[in-house]
């Protein structure tokens, strides 16, 4: 394996996970919707892995908790579910600009079955603005959502403050919570949120598991139809072992987030410094403090980010431009656009995410690496310009 960096991307599934979810394979393979007795050990256990992820958000009623494939689908069903069943309240929705690709997808598709979406904007950090949110409120506004975290660039958002704003205005509020999953809790009680979407794999659960999270009262139309499981939510016979692996995930995310959040922070902090230090033009895309501690996400001037990732790759690092679902398109990433960046200077970026299994020997072999590769890329840039290439020479 390499010296991997790209946790954002996707994390390794944690072995007490796994052990966890063996006998759901061969053993208790039953289906919960089953009468006989193997079926009554599915339903136990999937309860009791929906009362395990509840109490992961600290939400009031296991109920709350709808189980899906991930959080692809848990964002289809926030949106697309509350923006059919509350469409005779209003026709409005309201995003940001640096959602994740699968929340501006929903949001495309959703105006051409007619709804109105606003994109709030973001400042040079990449958080939004509260002033520019509360302005595009209106009478028909049903629904915000906005995300905990960039995906890319790693600014918080202030999510305490817009559930207030909508709140007060009777609007749903949804957050796409996959970012900061690993490194900062949810308390769905402190904070009035109403839909949340939850992901398996970013708390070193399995892939192709999530949840949405539902306040009680809160409607939403389903997306998928046939035998009505899931409260009729979401049909589909439920992965148990899946769902099992993803509730032990959460469990142990719960205990541990706060001191590994801690050693995450120290690694990040350590690397933004000496990367800014070592590495001249270079500089660091979100906020200094208000960001992820998994997360530093660079650029650097005169040079492209793929060519970087090549560099990178060739001495057994696994890095990142930004984010895995757009990463292989030509585009400039939308996110770094909406911060204010240049075509080209958002080219030039760098997306490192830390995770469990970062070392402080990973840092330090991006930090021993790093330098040699921007050099060598910035020599055969021609955007480099003539006074540093002497120096560079
Ligand atoms: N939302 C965010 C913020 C993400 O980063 C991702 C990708 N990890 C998704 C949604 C989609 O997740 P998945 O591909 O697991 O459905």
């Amino acid at each position: 394996m390499s010296y991997y960096l790209d946790n954002q991307a996707a994390k390794p599934v944690d072995e007490r996970v796994i052990k966890e979810m063996m006998p759901y394979f061969r053993e208790k393979y039953a289906n919960p919707a089953s009468l006989h007795c193997d079926g009554d050990i599915a339903t136990d256990v999937l309860e009791k892995s929906r009362k395990k992820v509840a109490d992961f958000i600290n939400a009031p009623n296991a109920s709350d908790i709808i189980f899906t494939s991930g959080a692809t689908e848990s964002n289809n069903l926030a949106l697309i579910g509350a923006a059919l069943r509350y469409q005779k309240k209003g026709k409005h929705i309201i995003i940001s600009e640096i959602e994740h690709i699968s929340i501006h997808n929903i949001a495309k598709y959703l105006e051409r079955q007619g709804f109105r979406v606003s994109r709030v904007a973001v400042d040079q950090y990449g958080i939004i603005n509260l002033d520019k949110l509360e302005k595009l409120i209106s009478d028909d506004t049903i629904l915000v959502s906005i995300t905990t975290a960039s995906n890319e660039v790693g600014s918080l958002q202030p999510i305490e403050e817009i559930s207030k704003i909508t709140k007060q205005r009777d609007i749903l509020f949804h957050t796409d919570a996959v970012p900061s999953l690993s490194v900062i809790p949810i308390d769905v009680q402190k904070t009035p949120l109403d839909l949340v979407t939850l992901s398996s794999n970013d708390i070193y659960g399995p892939r192709g598991v999530g949840a949405l999270y539902i306040r009680k009262g809160v409607r939403v139309n389903p997306i998928l139809i046939g035998g009505g499981q899931e409260r009729g939510l979401r049909s589909g016979s439920e992965n148990i072992p899946g769902i099992v692996g993803f509730a032990k995930a959460a469990e142990i995310a719960k205990r541990e987030m706060e001191s590994e959040a801690k050693r995450l922070q120290i690694l990040r902090d350590k690397l933004i410094k000496n990367v800014l230090e070592s590495i001249p033009n270079s500089h660091l895309n979100g906020h200094p403090e208000k960001r992820l501690p998994n997360n530093a996400h660079f650029r650097f001037d005169y040079i492209e980010g793929e060519s970087l990732i090549l560099g990178l790759k060739e001495n057994n690092i696994a890095a990142a431009t930004g984010s895995a679902c757009s990463s292989k398109t030509l585009e400039a990433s939308h996110t770094l656009i909406s911060l204010g960046l240049l075509h080209e200077e958002a080219h030039g970026s760098l997306l490192i995410s830390l995770g469990r299994t970062t070392k402080e020997s990973d840092i330090d072999k991006l930090l021993e690496t790093l330098p040699g590769i921007v050099k060598r890329l910035r020599k055969l840039s021609p955007l480099t310009p003539p006074e540093m290439l002497k120096k560079l020479n």
